[in-house]
């Protein structure tokens, strides 16, 4: 199974995916965990010019997916041949949500894209489930606001998130049965006790 983990920074994200891990391992299931941009040693090369260089939005979208076929090539299908899960932070939906609802990314393009890179011998590659840690932008700018040193993107105004977030729940809809969006504006007790009921079945 390949599942991907996604919301706009400042959501929880992190915390979460550290406990779907330690779930899954204590269930005896054999997993990669990875994230994007990155997953791979030229991956995080170009997560380091992503987070950190100005370039032109055509760029930053070509280089997101260059480092998901990397990713794909290297890790994620080899991954799932052998039958391992794999447990991505980000993934596509996230391009669609800051590339095309942040940045303004043509959403055709990123449909050429998405195509072009994760349509590989075994048809479209993409996760079988998606959670979307969801919480309101003054929940998430509060996060941030007392956080560590932001990078380029956290750093974005208001509104830049605000879209973000916008799309990540335009994708929801458009993808209602890959994406579940989960209420992150609730203590980790009962975000974890919703998480161990959407996977009490999967083995
Ligand atoms: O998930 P993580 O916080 O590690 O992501 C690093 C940064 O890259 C974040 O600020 C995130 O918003 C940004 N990002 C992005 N476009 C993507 C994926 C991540 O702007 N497609």
């Amino acid at each position: 199974r390949f599942i991907s983990v996604e919301g706009i920074d400042g959501a929880g994200k992190s915390t979460h995916l550290a406990w779907l891990t330690d779930y899954f391992l204590n269930k005896g299931i054999s997993l990669i965990q990875s994230r994007e941009p990155g997953g791979t040693g030229l991956g995080e090369k170009l997560r380091a010019l992503l987070l950190n260089d100005a370039m032109s939005l055509e760029t930053e979208a070509l280089l997101m997916f260059a480092s998901r076929a990397e990713h794909l090539a290297q890790v994620i299908e080899p991954a799932l041949s052998r039958g391992d899960w794999v447990l991505c932070d980000r993934f596509s939906d996230a391009t669609y949500a800051y590339q095309c609802g942040g940045r303004g990314l043509d959403k055709t393009k990123f449909t050429a894209l998405e195509q072009w890179v994760q349509l590989r011998d075994r048809g479209l590659i993409e996760p079988d489930l998606t959670l979307i840690f969801d919480v309101p932008l003054e929940v998430s700018q509060a996060r941030m606001a007392t956080s560590r040193v932001l990078d380029r993107f956290e750093s974005e105004q208001q509104d830049f998130h605000a879209r973000v977030r916008a799309a990540y729940l335009e994708r929801a809809e458009q993808n209602p049965q890959r994406i579940r969006v989960i209420n992150a504006n609730r203590s980790v007790v009962e975000i974890q006790s919703e998480l161990a009921e959407i996977f009490a079945d999967y083995e």
